[in-house]
């Protein structure tokens, strides 16, 4: 899960991470009363689930409050499309309207796992700001790393001697080694898989501040943090993967594919992408209905396929251990009736009941070939596809 700028950098603060003084507005009106309050220039921020606003438009600097709330009547209400957001447009609802800082120098900083080194990696780069991504790729020299063993945290020793290789005054060296050590902290208690600051800035003042935050929480232990929970904003987010989300079913949207796959179980997903690959295709979707979907949530499956309009064929790929191959047909056929588009649809049913639904399926109005292996389906595939 994924947190706004704006979220991140309370986190930060009460883990004592310097940032600017910064609040968060709704409305043009709330971006002029707290840029008034702000001495000298200010930073208009667009809140948006995407990174590179900046080169997108997205980041506005202004010397006085009128001229916030110009810039905030343009942004919210309005979209943004960043380099990182994959063709995406993601709504502003909010901007964060902050002190401006007079830079001196950007460095980059985050914590995430390294599935490599199977731990957690600090990674600081002198070279930060919007262009980190081109550094990575042709200095990768200028970004370091500390492996951190989880038992211990961070070793003092190991950041003084990544520090100490960068020739920094001491002032600046003992504010980044206290934020590291920081940071940690946030990573480990609030079950981080990433903790981006980019910048993290050195001003004229010789303040090593945070002036963007980027928090993603471990999906899988949302649960063991309730009042992290309350900070989703399901406006960043695709309306299928959310509706997939809501119905408990693992579905990723991919580019470029016409083949929608409905499958349980992740590693009988991944063969059947494989399949529809070989077969000249390409998946829509990446879609696990799980291995003890019910009637309902197979519905929902079949609706979300069913609406994306880049898919041509439906294959279903369904084994029925614990899942009943009847019960899923039943939810298909309900899917199909209640959303009404029938979508030309290739089956592969093996295990429990799977002859009683094919019966059912056959005497639906769907439009299906069934087939006994991928092979087959594979061919079948090739056949409905619109030339
Ligand atoms: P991102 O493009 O989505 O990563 O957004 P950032 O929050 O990182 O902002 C992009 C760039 O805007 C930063 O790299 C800075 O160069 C600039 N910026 C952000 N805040 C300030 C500020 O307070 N003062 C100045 N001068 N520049 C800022
Ligand atoms: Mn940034």
């Amino acid at each position: 899960m994924q947190l706004h700028e704006y979220q991140a950098k309370n986190i930060l603060s009460e883990y004592n991470v310097p940032i600017p003084f910064g609040q968060v507005a709704l409305s043009d009106s709330e971006c002029e009363k707290i840029s008034s309050s702000i001495n000298g220039k200010v930073v208009i921020k667009a809140q948006v689930h995407a990174g590179g606003r900046g080169k997108a438009g997205g980041i506005k600097i202004v010397d006085n409050p009128l001229d916030a709330k110009k810039v905030a009547q343009d942004m919210i209400g309005g979209t943004l499309k960043t380099f990182q957001s994959g063709g995406t447009k993601f709504p502003i609802n909010k901007v964060y309207v902050e002190e401006a800082s007079d830079i001196l120098k950007e460095f980059y900083l985050a914590v995430t796992m390294d599935f490599d080194e199977k731990c957690p990696v600090i990674i600081l780069s002198t070279e930060g700001g919007m262009n980190i991504e081109e550094v990575a790729e042709k200095t990768p020299d200028k970004i370091m790393k500390i492996h951190v063993n989880p038992l211990i945290g961070p070793s003092p020793y190991k950041v003084r001697n990544l520090l100490s290789s960068l020739n920094l005054e001491k002032k600046i060296s003992q504010q980044i080694s206290n934020i590291i050590q920081n940071l940690y902290r946030i990573f480990k208690s609030l079950d981080c898989t990433l903790i981006e600051i980019n910048p993290l800035a050195i001003t004229s003042q010789e303040k090593v501040i945070a002036l963007d935050a980027k928090i993603t929480i471990d999906d899988d232990s949302i649960f063991r943090h309730s009042d992290i929970e309350e900070l989703f904003d399901e406006t960043q987010m695709n309306r299928s993967e959310l509706k997939a989300l809501r119905n408990d079913l693992a579905y990723i949207k991919l580019d470029g594919g016409k083949v929608g796959c409905m499958v349980n179980g992740a590693g009988l997903a991944m063969a059947t992408m494989d399949i529809t690959m070989k077969a000249g295709a390409a998946p829509a979707n990446f879609l696990d209905v799980g291995g003890s979907a019910s009637e309902e949530r197979i519905e929902e499956a079949y609706k979300i396929i069913a609406s994306d309009n880049d898919v041509e064929v439906i294959l279903v790929n369904l084994f029925g251990g614990i899942l009943r191959c009847d019960v899923a047909a039943k939810g298909i056929i309900n899917g199909f009736e209640n959303y009404n588009k029938s979508i030309p649809m290739v089956v592969v049913l093996r295990g429990t009941n799977s002859e009683d639904a094919k019966l059912l399926l056959e005497n639906s109005e769907l439009d299906i070939s069934f087939a006994e292996d991928l092979p087959t389906a594979a061919s079948e595939i090739t056949k409905k596809l619109k030339k």
